[in-house]
């Protein structure tokens, strides 16, 4: 019989890929989600197969699933920080009661369950690579602390379920990613340069654009996932791309890609940016096997391709 995994956040960016790749697998589906930032869209291509199920449910409310399940991945949450900060109290909610009510029902089904934690979790990192020791330099009453602390509260969670009631868990921390499905105004890099490339905007760079991030292509991260899932391993593991860029040096790949005849323009910084970000991979590469394989002209260039195929009117909707 073909093993059951539960999806929350199944309708968004990266549940929905998930839900490809699980349906690839031979698995019976079964995503959950509320829709306050998915879309329906994302999966709409899979809500005729006989192995998969979708529930419109908030996983902040409990949790009543009938029949047995192998695996949950718990990906509900806001993740671009122009939607934690418009909706703080969700975040935390979901990062702490969804997070309780996931492993509540891991530990009622005897099922493994894997907790998409974040790079956030480091926030301004004073240690540079991120290996899975380093502590953090978060700041808790800041503006994106609704979302660094709910994801901290996620792992530790997640470590007490493990620790004290034996249910099986995996803690995995994404650094930024991207790819198709993303959304043109969730006010990321990369969507945002796209999408002001495809309106003929300038690029808008915050700060000086000497600040640092590493992309995964979405791909990538999904094999990641697949990976620590069925692995034995219970730590928090990093999955990212070592590769890292200024912000700066990133628009004009972008522009390169996107041949538009617009410049660059500078805007100050918004509070508590990180300016680092570089994941340590080691722990990936020697436990799971894994190292990211798309390289990001490849990545950027099937990205784009993505938004092109999106109707004009939504390349032309601002950051909300
Ligand atoms: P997304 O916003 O596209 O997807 C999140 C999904 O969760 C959405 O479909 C949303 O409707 C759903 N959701 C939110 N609150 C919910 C609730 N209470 N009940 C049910 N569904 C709810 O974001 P994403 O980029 O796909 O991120 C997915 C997960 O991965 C998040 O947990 C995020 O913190 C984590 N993550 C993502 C990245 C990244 O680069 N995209 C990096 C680090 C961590």
């Amino acid at each position: 019989m073909a093993k059951r995994i539960l999806i929350t956040g199944g309708a968004g960016f990266l549940g929905s890929h998930l839900c490809d790749r699980f349906i690839g697998e031979g698995y019976h589906v079964i995503a959950m989600d509320n829709l306050i930032t998915g879309d329906m869209r994302n999966i709409e291509h899979l809500l005729s197969l006989p192995n998969f199920e979708f529930y419109h449910h908030d996983v902040t409310k409990f949790i009543h699933l009938p029949g047995e399940l192998d695996y949950i991945l718990h990906f509900a949450s806001p993740a671009s920080p122009i939607d934690y900060l418009k909706i703080p109290i969700q975040t935390l909610k979901v990062g702490a009661m969804g997070t309780h009510n996931c492993l509540g029902l891991a530990k009622a089904k005897r099922a493994r369950i894997l907790v998409a934690s974040t790079s956030e979790v480091y926030g301004d990192p004073l240690v540079h690579p991120q290996t899975e020791e380093y502590w953090g330099n978060v700041n808790p009453v800041g503006p994106r602390g609704v979302y660094d602390e709910a994801k901290r509260y996620l792992e530790s969670i997640t470590m007490a379920y493990h620790n004290f009631h034996g249910v099986e868990t995996r803690i995995i921390r994404i650094f930024n990613t991207y790819g198709p499905r993303m959304r043109l105004n969730d006010g990321r890099a990369l969507p945002a340069f796209i999408g002001q490339a495809l309106r003929g905007e300038d690029l808008t760079v915050f700060g000086d654009g000497s600040q640092t991030r590493s992309f995964c292509y979405v791909d990538d991260l999904v094999d990641g996932i697949y990976r620590l899932l069925l692995s034995d391993y219970h730590l928090p593991v990093n999955i990212g791309n070592p590769s890292e860029i200024s912000l700066l040096d990133f628009a004009e790949e972008v522009l390169a890609l996107t041949g538009g005849e617009v410049g660059i323009t500078f805007k100050p910084l918004p509070a508590d940016d990180p300016k680092q970000r570089k994941p340590d991979i080691t722990k990936a590469r020697e436990i799971l096997g894994w190292e990211p394989k798309v390289g990001r002209k490849e990545g950027l260039r099937r990205t784009f391709e993505y938004f092109k195929t999106l109707p004009s009117e939504e390349w032309s909707r601002q950051p909300k």
